[in-house]
């Protein structure tokens, strides 16, 4: 089973919710995380905070 989760994140350009395509997890404090993608409609960086992780 492929394991190629799904994001969504507020695209600043397209003021809705987009895909989020290429997302990269990043720990942006010590046990918050955040998803860093593009937008798959504009290409727009977007940004989301997913929250602890276990
Ligand atoms: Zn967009």
């Amino acid at each position: 089973m492929a394991e190629e989760k799904k994001y969504t994140a507020r695209c600043m350009r397209c003021k809705t919710n987009r895909d989020v395509k290429d997302p990269e997890l990043v720990e942006i404090r010590k046990g918050v995380w955040a998803v860093k993608g593009k937008c798959a409609v504009c290409g727009c960086k977007v940004y989301k905070i997913v929250g602890k992780k276990k």
